[in-house]
């Protein structure tokens, strides 16, 4: 089966975590025998920068050198297993990249103050593959305002800088990621994007109270722009007793089918973003037919689960 992961932090585990093995072989959930294994047409990764490591340096400026070394990093891997895996941009590319036996794999930036109010910072990420940003992460920045449990914070949105950032990135091409948005910032985005908009790893929030996760209301308007959502597999996004089973990913999918329609629902696993602290039922993308199996025995049809593996998401990149 064909399966597109929209999200990973497997090139922060490497790089800032654990700083041992790579791509090929590591202690990640992410690695080049799994992909393969798995089917894996593309995956996404995430260049994520933590902003508490560099609070006591110069913020988000060197979290931006950072994102520089991680790109580097990032095509360094993919010279090493060219055989196995290449870059892509483009559907055109991951395409090509699939007659030719190869996984594709998508750059991304999680965390959008590293742009730190420097608009050529997004041309330039672009210019270096970046496709999809994520504009906050779970602190205020120079773009606006994050998820949050406290209700002031949630309903502020974009600050002027992230409008016109959000309409730039439509201009370029580059996707623009909800995940992690306040509701005030996602309401901004959309009214905003002039390009291609996800959320590249949220769930439910009708099913799991977590602030990440998006409303039914969110769901309606995300689909409704032609976005999508991946689903999450990390506990604390799947149920409020935080466990990451099977059956409650099976529901937020059905959930998302529901309400958002079968053109809505993707995956985006982040998987390597948990710091090791948890413990998952799909521990790698090896075991992703487990899930495949849980939807099929709940009546989905095969061209649907389809839809729901890669083709919502090649939609996006296209
Ligand atoms: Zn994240």
């Amino acid at each position: 089966m064909k399966l597109i992961d929209m999200h990973c932090d497997t090139l922060w585990k490497l790089m800032d975590l654990d700083q041992r093995g790579d791509l090929g072989k590591s202690g990640c959930s992410i690695t080049l025998p799994g992909l393969k294994q798995a089917g894996v047409l593309a995956q996404f990764f995430a260049c994520f920068t933590y902003f508490e490591d560099y609070r006591e340096q110069r913020g988000y400026e060197d979290a931006y050198c950072h994102v520089l070394e991680m790109i580097d990093y990032f095509y360094a891997q993919m010279e090493q297993f060219s055989g196995e895996i290449a870059a892509a941009c483009t559907k055109e590319e991951m395409e090509r990249h699939e007659a030719e036996g190869r996984i594709s794999a998508f750059l991304t930036v999680e965390e959008g103050g590293v742009i730190n109010g420097q608009m050529a910072r997004i041309e330039e990420l672009y210019q270096r593959g970046v496709r999809l940003l994520t504009p906050v992460w779970n602190y205020e920045n120079c773009f606006g305002y994050p998820n949050s449990r406290d209700s002031h914070v949630m309903k502020k949105g974009l600050k002027p800088f992230g409008v016109e950032a959000v309409e730039y990135m439509g201009e370029l091409g580059m996707i623009v990621d909800v995940s992690h948005a306040s509701d005030g910032t996602f309401r901004d985005i959309l009214a905003h994007a002039r390009g291609p908009v996800a959320a590249s790893h949220s769930n439910c929030r009708a099913l799991c109270s977590h602030p990440r996760n998006l409303t039914d209301e969110m769901i309606r308007a995300l689909a409704e722009k032609g976005g999508v959502a991946g689903l999450n597999l990390y506990g604390y996004f799947l149920s409020d007793s935080g466990e990451s089973r099977i059956e409650y990913m099976a529901e937020h999918i059905i959930h998302m089918l529901r309400v958002g329609g079968s053109e809505f629902p993707a995956i985006g696993t982040d998987f390597d973003g948990f710091d090791g602290i948890e413990i998952l039922e799909i521990p790698d993308p090896r075991q992703m037919d487990r899930l495949w199996d849980a939807l099929r025995k709940k009546g989905l049809r095969e061209s649907l689960i389809d839809k729901i593996w890669y083709k919502n998401a090649a939609r996006i990149i296209e």
